[in-house]
């Protein structure tokens, strides 16, 4: 059979292109080499953030409001509990990117929804358990998001199987070959044949299976989970339960950590960007999923010192991949070299929230529908040169 599209990657962004193609009514073969939700990719680990406030100033808050009403509606659809309402600050000194950066684009660009400026007591005040530095301050956005990341794609690949599309586990993608009107994709024990092809595989569009330099480095990045109370008398069951936001938090420059609200698993807490040197990122490390000792101990270290009552109490770890573009912005574009394939890399630790919209901007190239300046940050022409 020849398919209208083949979506190689089922994760986060491939299994909502493969949605809005369905849901367009093109035939779609999705295929994936594992059967997301897994552990393999970029998207384990409870829960996703979904914050506005950063993106104030950049293409990006657009987008990310049309994320949310998509995610909301997809829940509507499903019925699944896929986001829920959260408070969400950034926080940091004045002259970090991630607080006073944020502060200054949003002031430019006055699009506040409910934002508000917290100085170092006030987050004192109103979430104990961290400990700013006098000299820190937060944004408190009061309409953040938690994505259940397990049941989103769930829920989005079992609307492509409703949508009609053929949708294929366990069958790794090996190569692709362009041919006269069509691509051969094959696996090990398969070949499909469509007209255009989605190349959506997150940490693999590293290696050969996009056959071009994509520019991407993959960063091995560790999600802790812990129990607060259980082993620090600090913190009460009253405030576990209680008022109780996501973060990010630049603690040094360049450097920043993040937490979330108590899920089923606890508490989630990891080390973001500028950590590199705490993760073990030697070849051999890559694959494995539980933290190593270092790990553990720096992100200790960070508890310590601004979470104090959330420390001593890291019980859970799963390692995860960020696939980072030079500038930290997506890669959504033809293929460099072959004008029936189209690509989604770079997520950069922040594509989750976004793809839902990702998907249909994918979705809308692969089939003519657009090419208009919502790609522009993303086409990889921006790394010639
Ligand atoms: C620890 C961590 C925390 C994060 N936190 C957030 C957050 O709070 N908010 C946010 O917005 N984003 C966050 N992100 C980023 C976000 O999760 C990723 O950007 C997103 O999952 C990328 O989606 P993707 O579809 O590109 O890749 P994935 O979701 O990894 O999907 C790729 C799929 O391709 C398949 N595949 C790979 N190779 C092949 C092949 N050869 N053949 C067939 N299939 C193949 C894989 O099996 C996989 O299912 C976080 C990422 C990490 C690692």
């Amino acid at each position: 059979m020849l398919f209208d599209f083949a979506v190689i990657g089922l994760g986060a962004v491939g299994s909502q292109a493969a949605r809005v193609l369905a849901q367009r009514g093109h035939s779609v073969v999705g295929i994936d080499a594992l059967h997301p939700p897994h552990e393999s990719g970029s998207h384990h680990g409870h829960p996703r953030m979904l914050r506005e406030s950063c993106y104030a100033g950049t293409p990006y808050l657009d987008l990310v409001r049309e994320a949310r009403e998509q995610w909301s509606r997809l829940q509507a659809l499903t019925g699944r509990s896929l986001i829920e309402q959260t408070e969400a600050l950034l926080i940091g000194p004045p002259e970090s990117g991630t607080y006073g950066g944020t502060l200054a684009s949003a002031a430019r660009s006055a699009p506040a929804r409910g934002w508000r400026h917290l100085a170092s007591g006030e987050i004192r005040e109103m979430f104990p358990f961290l400990r700013p530095p006098a000299h820190h301050a937060a944004l408190l956005e009061s309409d953040g998001g938690l994505l259940n990341p397990d049941a989103c794609i769930e829920a989005t690949l079992g609307l492509c199987g409703q949508a009609g599309a053929e949708l294929w586990f366990g069958q790794p993608v090996l190569d692709w070959q362009t041919g006269k009107g069509s691509v051969t994709v094959e696996t090990p024990d398969r070949r499909f044949r469509a007209r255009r092809v989605l190349l959506v595989p997150g940490p693999s569009a590293a290696g050969q299976l996009a056959r071009a330099a994509l520019a991407l480095r993959i960063q091995r990045t560790v999600q802790h989970w812990t129990r607060p109370g259980a082993t620090e008398p600090g913190i009460s069951a009253a405030e576990v339960r209680g008022r109780w936001p996501a973060w990010v938090w630049e603690h040094y420059p360049g450097r920043s950590w993040y937490g979330f609200p108590p899920g089923p698993l606890g508490v989630k807490v990891g080390l973001h960007l500028g950590n590199d040197r705490h993760c073990a990122n030697r070849k051999h490390e890559l694959g494995k999923t539980a933290a190593t000792t270092a790990e553990t101990e720096a992100m200790e270290q960070v508890l310590g010192e601004f979470a104090p009552p959330l420390s001593g109490g890291l019980y859970r770890s799963a390692a995860c991949s960020y696939s980072m573009t030079p500038d930290h912005n997506f890669i959504l574009d033809r293929h460099p070299d072959c004008r029936r394939v189209f690509l989604f890399a770079g997520g950069s630790g922040h594509a989750f929230k976004f793809a839902p919209v990702l998907g249909r901007m994918l979705a809308d190239l692969a089939s003519d529908r657009q090419d208009g300046p919502g790609t522009a940050p993303f086409r990889l022409s921006r790394f010639a040169n």
